[in-house]
């Protein structure tokens, strides 16, 4: 039997480490587009207050996996699953591979959410969802501090990733203004003596706070940005993040005639319609119709399927009890988070 994964986040990487100790004779095969190594994305939104976090968000170079008999192979694209073949096809650099599975595990994770109103202006603004990205913003963020300037961010969305992002950049020392299209922050996550006790830290902090504040679009002003709303432009940035949420990565499961809502979807077992196919993680849309796109029940699917598939079956993956929590420095909730 070979396992074939796609994909290197927690899930990804999860699946195989468990499965290497559960059965090492058992073939499993890793690709993914990374090249870092795989490394902790929650850490992404407190890049930017400490200054080693390029190297020590690296959990595990992909070389430490191979030499536990991990076949990895990284910088590849996968582009078609053949369900009939029970093969994938990758691009790696100019050419095109094959690779037959007996068993495939997508986990392939989501990519930021992007509103329709801004997918024409993707040069205009950033996100993080990727070290890449977390690497491209510190890169803007030095090319500003070097010009002996403090930077100002404008970061659309109010949600888990934009607050923890404006604690941090601004615990940085830096400049920021959240625009949130909603009355209160975190309101999908957090109740409402939460999110006022979240806004007025944030303002404390020197967060400039814009609620009901629907960002319409982008313009370049100057050497900088301005963020388009119903009452006008306000501008002086030198860098917009948009935060605005997460989008699995479903099309190529799609197109491998799956079905897919927002998310592959899977059964109780975490499989798809076709027994040899699996899902996990962010891109995996659960029999109860949710994603849970947070590290410890990604953990939890991942040690769970790596059981089923060594035949150590229990019974259906069920989720662990967890609470999300927002990485906002110096911010603790007084009620239970909301899932
Ligand atoms: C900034 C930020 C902060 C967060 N903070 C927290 C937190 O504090 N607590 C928490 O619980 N959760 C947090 N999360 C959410 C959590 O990080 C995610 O739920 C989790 O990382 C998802 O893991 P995954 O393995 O499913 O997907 P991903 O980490 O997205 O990994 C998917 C992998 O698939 C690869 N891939 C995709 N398509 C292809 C393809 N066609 N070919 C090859 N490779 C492919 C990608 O390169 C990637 O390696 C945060 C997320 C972000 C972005």
């Amino acid at each position: 039997m070979n396992v074939v994964i796609i994909g290197s986040g927690i899930a990804g990487i999860t699946l195989a480490e468990e499965i290497r100790k559960l059965a090492p004779a058992q073939p499993v095969t890793l690709l993914t587009r990374e090249t870092h190594g795989y490394y902790s994305r929650p850490m992404l939104s407190h890049g930017f207050s400490r200054d080693d976090v390029e190297t020590k968000i690296i959990l595990r170079p992909f070389d430490a996996l191979r030499q536990h008999g991990i076949e990895v192979r990284d910088g590849v694209d996968v582009i078609a699953v053949d369900r009939q073949r029970r093969a994938v096809s990758f691009r790696c650099g100019s050419a095109n591979e094959h690779l037959e599975y007996t068993r495939l595990v997508f986990a392939t994770g989501s990519d930021a959410l992007i509103p329709r109103p801004f997918q024409s202006q993707t040069a205009l603004f950033c996100v993080l969802n990727s070290l890449d990205d977390l690497i491209a913003l510190r890169r803007l963020r030095a090319d500003v501090l070097a010009e002996h300037r403090i930077p100002h961010w404008a970061i659309i969305g109010g949600g888990l990733i934009g607050c923890e992002l404006a604690s941090d950049l601004t615990k940085s020392g830096d400049q920021v203004t959240l625009f949130h299209a909603l009355p209160r922050l975190m309101e999908r996550q957090l109740q409402q003596e939460d999110s006022a006790a979240l806004a007025a830290l944030l303002a404390d902090s020197g967060v400039g706070l814009r609620l009901d504040s629907a960002v319409q679009g982008f313009e370049r002003s100057g050497n900088g940005y301005a963020v388009r709303l119903e009452t006008g432009e306000e501008g002086g940035f030198d860098g917009i993040v948009a935060a605005c949420g997460f989008k699995p990565r479903v099309d190529l499961a799609r197109e491998a005639g799956l079905s897919v809502g927002r998310g592959i979807l899977v059964d109780n077992y975490l499989a798809t319609a076709d027994p040899a196919v699996f899902a996990i993680g962010d891109v995996a849309e659960c029999a109860d119709g949710r994603i849970y796109a947070y590290v410890l029940p990604i953990r939890s699917q991942a040690l769970w399927l790596a059981k089923r598939l060594c035949g150590q079956s229990e019974g259906p993956w069920t989720p662990p009890l967890f609470r999300p929590k927002a990485k906002v420095h110096g911010f603790t909730a007084v009620h239970p988070y909301l899932f």
